[in-house]
């Protein structure tokens, strides 16, 4: 199993790269990623945090022999900007960290997608975050499309239990790629993928996993 969401005391996470790796490896995870929140906060990764992150990374992984991918999770702010440090990261995810009108909820991601280079799209229709007046199935489809054109794999977020199911079956025929994440801020989330794996094998049938399993 993978996952590819998981915050450290870089950003707003409670557990060190240290503790989040050891517990990794126990709990029998392949690969992880580890993703900050971008400076778009005042306690996100800066370039010097960045750096020093990477060098703990690099350590740690080597010490408890499993992958870990350096991330950083950029919030989508107003016509799709994302801000990023100088730095060069190995897995780069995009969200909405706010409640908007359905228009302005799809014009930043619809934005976003086709003005940045970036990997993931992060849960996407959170009820955490989100669409404050519903759904528009015209600019899913038009998410959908923008996904597979641009490359850009769309995460399974289990903490935001995101996307929902009516999102996933707009996939079912369609070679998306996709990640999935537990999105934990704590070391007792980490590993906590199974329901995102799971609406994967359902929904993703012609669907590729971001990483090489
Ligand atoms: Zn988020
Ligand atoms: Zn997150």
């Amino acid at each position: 199993m993978y996952d590819l969401h998981i915050h450290s005391t870089y950003s707003d996470g409670s557990a060190s790269v240290e503790q989040i790796v050891k517990k990794a490896k126990e709990v029998g995870l392949k690969a992880i990623a580890i993703v900050d929140h971008s400076i778009e906060h005042r306690y996100g990764l800066d370039e010097r945090k960045a750096k020093r992150r990477q060098e703990e990374i690099e350590k740690c992984a080597s010490k408890y022999d499993i992958d870990v991918l350096s991330g950083i999770e950029c919030g989508i702010k107003a016509d799709g900007e994302i801000i990023l440090p100088r730095f060069k990261f190995d897995l780069i995810l995009a969200s909405i960290h706010d409640f908007l009108y359905a228009e302005e909820y799809y014009h930043r991601i619809i934005e976003c997608l086709k003005n940045n280079d970036f990997d993931v799209l992060a849960h996407l229709h959170s009820t955490m975050f989100g669409s404050l007046n519903g759904r528009i199935l015209e600019k899913d489809l038009e998410i959908v499309d923008l996904l597979i054109e641009r490359d850009i794999a769309l995460e399974i977020n289990t903490a935001h239990s995101a996307p929902p199911s009516d999102f996933l079956e707009l996939l079912s025929s369609r070679r998306i790629k996709y990640s999935v994440g537990s999105d934990s801020h704590s070391l007792k989330r980490i590993g906590d993928v199974s329901w995102g794996f799971e609406m994967a094998r359902k929904y993703l049938k012609n669907g590729e996993f971001i990483l090489k399993l």
